[in-house]
C-alpha cells in the first residue's frame, strides 16, 4: 500500500487513486519519507487546515437568480498568512481545490516566502457572464468569505478564469468593508491587481519569466542553450503566452500550440506576440493566420525539445506521455502530469521539471506586489525581474543539490526542499500550548 493510503486510512479518509489531492499527498509523502518527515508532520501536511464552503446567490442581468457554489481551502500557514489563486471554472471540484491549495503550502516553502498555502474557486463558467454579472458575483463570493480572508490572514490572487479586474473588485469589496485606519493596508487583502490600483510591474508575465529563469539556472549544468530549444506549448493564457513569448524572445522557436479551441503547427517557428493579440480577439488560438491546424494527436506527437503544460491539472496520462517525442517536460500549470503519465515518460527517459519549481514566479512577484502595498512603495521593472531572479536561481539550485544529494528526480527534490524548510518552522514554533 502507499504512504497516502496508509496515512488516509488513519486519518479515515478515503480517497480514489485517481484522486488529485490523493496524488498530490501521495506525491509529498515521497519526498517526506526521502527526508524522514516525523510522522505527526506528515500528518498535518495531509489535511488542509480549513475547507470554507459557500453557496451565493447573484442576480443575473434579465433579473433571474443563480445560486453559486464556492471554495476557499486553506491547506497550512505554519510560515506566514495562507496565500493562493482563486479560480473561475464550471467544472470545478473541492479535491482539485484541496490539492492546488497543498502545492501552494509547497510552493511557498520552497522559494521560502513568508506565506502558507490555499487556493480558492467559484464554480462558474465567466465566459458565460456579462462584465457586470462577473462584478456581483465576485463582490458577493468576497462578502461571504467575509473575515476567512485578509491582509494578514489569506490572500487570494489570481489562477484560471480569473483577472487582474477580478481582484480589483475583491480588493474595493473588502476596502468597503474595512476599518477606516486600516483602508491603506486592505489593499494588500489580494495580489495581481491593475497596476493603476497597486499592481506590480512584471505581475501579468512573472508565472512565464520565472520558468525562463529556472531554465536559465538549469541549462548550463544540463549541457543545454536555451536559444537552439524548440518548444510545445500545452495551454495559452496568462501562463502559456507569457512563456511563449519571452522563450521565443530568447531565441526559441516555438512549434506547437494547444488550447481549448485547437492546436495549431509550424515547424519554423509561430509569431506568439501575433498569436497573443489573435487569442484577445478571437478568444483561442484556432484560425491563426501562418499555422497549420493539426488534430490533438499529432500535437503531442510533433518532435519538439521542449514540452510545456501550461493548462489545467492532470493532462498527461499515460496515452498523452505515450505520444510525447520531447527530451523535457517543464510543468508551467499545476499538477498536469499524471503519476502514471508520470511513469511513461520516465520510461522513455523524459525529464520532468516540476510545477512547484517552474510556475512559483506568479506566487513570487505577488510576494512582492503584497511588499509594496504595505510599504506604499512602487518597484521599478527592472528591481522586480532582478528580485525574481535570485529568488528563483536560488530554489532552482537548491533543488539540484537536492536531487544530486538524496539521489531523486526533480519532483522529489522539489517537494523534499520544501518539507525541510517547513519542519525547520515546525521544529522552532513547537506545538501550541
Ligand atoms: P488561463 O485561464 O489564463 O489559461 C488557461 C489556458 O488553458 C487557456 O489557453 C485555455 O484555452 C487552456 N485550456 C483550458 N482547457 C483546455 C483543454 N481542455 N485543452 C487545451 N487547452 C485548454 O490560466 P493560467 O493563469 O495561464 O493558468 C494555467 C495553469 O497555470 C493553471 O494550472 C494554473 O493553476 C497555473 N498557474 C497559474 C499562475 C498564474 O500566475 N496565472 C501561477 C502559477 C500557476
Amino acid at each position: 500500500m502507499s504512504s497516502a493510503t496508509n496515512l488516509f486510512a488513519e486519518l479515515e479518509e478515503y480517497y480514489s487513486p485517481e484522486n488529485l489531492y490523493y496524488q498530490t499527498i501521495n506525491s509529498i509523502l515521497e519526498a517526506a519519507e526521502a527526508i524522514k518527515l516525523p510522522h505527526r508532520l506528515k500528518q498535518i501536511i495531509s489535511q488542509p487546515k480549513n475547507e470554507v464552503m459557500v453557496h451565493v446567490p447573484v442576480e443575473m442581468d434579465d433579473g433571474s437568480t443563480v445560486l453559486i457554489k464556492g471554495y476557499r481551502v486553506q491547506h497550512n500557514n505554519v510560515a506566514g498568512p495562507y496565500k493562493g489563486g482563486i479560480r473561475y471554472h464550471h467544472d470545478v471540484k473541492l479535491d482539485e481545490v484541496k490539492s492546488l491549495a497543498a502545492l501552494m503550502t509547497m510552493k511557498c516553502a520552497l522559494i521560502k516566502l513568508p506565506y502558507g498555502g490555499a487556493k480558492g474557486a467559484l464554480k462558474v463558467n465567466p465566459g458565460m457572464h456579462s462584465k457586470n454579472e462577473l462584478m456581483r458575483i465576485t463582490r458577493r463570493f468576497t462578502a461571504a468569505l467575509g473575515a476567512n480572508i485578509g491582509p494578514d490572514h489569506d490572500i487570494p490572487a489570481p489562477d484560471v478564469g480569473t483577472n487582474a479586474q477580478i481582484m480589483a473588485w475583491i480588493a474595493d469589496t473588502y476596502i468597503n468593508f474595512a476599518e477606516i485606519s486600516n483602508k491603506v493596508e486592505a489593499k494588500s487583502i489580494v495580489t495581481g491587481k491593475p497596476i493603476e490600483f497597486g499592481g506590480s510591474p512584471g505581475r501579468d508575465k512573472a508565472t512565464g519569466q520565472g520558468l525562463v529563469f529556472v531554465l536559465d539556472a538549469l541549462f548550463p549544468e544540463m549541457g543545454l542553450d536555451l536559444s537552439e530549444q524548440s518548444v510545445g506549448l500545452l495551454g495559452f493564457g496568462n501562463v502559456g503566452s507569457w512563456t511563449g513569448r519571452l522563450l521565443q524572445q530568447r531565441g526559441c522557436t516555438i512549434k506547437t500550440v494547444m488550447d481549448h479551441t485547437g492546436a495549431i503547427h509550424n515547424e519554423k517557428g509561430l509569431d506568439t506576440e501575433a498569436l497573443t493579440k489573435h487569442v484577445e480577439e478571437f478568444g483561442g488560438v484556432s484560425g491563426f493566420p501562418n499555422a497549420l491546424p493539426i488534430p490533438i494527436s499529432q500535437f503531442y506527437e510533433t518532435a519538439v525539445d521542449l514540452f510545456i503544460p501550461a493548462a489545467l491539472e492532470q493532462m498527461i496520462g499515460p496515452d498523452e506521455a505515450r505520444k510525447l517525442n520531447c527530451k523535457i517536460v517543464i510543468e508551467g500549470a499545476n499538477a498536469p502530469t499524471t503519476p502514471a503519465g508520470e511513469r511513461v515518460l520516465k520510461e522513455k527517459g523524459i525529464q520532468i521539471l516540476p510545477a512547484i519549481l517552474c510556475n512559483a514566479g506568479g506566487v513570487t512577484v505577488s510576494y512582492f506586489e503584497w511588499k509594496q502595498n504595505r510599504q506604499s512603495e512602487t518597484w521599478e521593472l527592472e528591481h522586480v525581474d532582478a528580485e525574481l531572479k535570485r529568488k528563483m536561481f536560488s530554489a532552482a539550485k537548491r533543488v539540484a543539490a537536492r536531487a544530486k544529494e538524496l539521489n531523486v528526480d526533480m519532483r522529489v527534490a522539489s517537494y523534499a526542499e520544501a518539507l525541510q524548510h517547513l519542519k525547520c518552522i515546525y521544529e522552532l514554533r513547537g506545538i501550541f500550548p
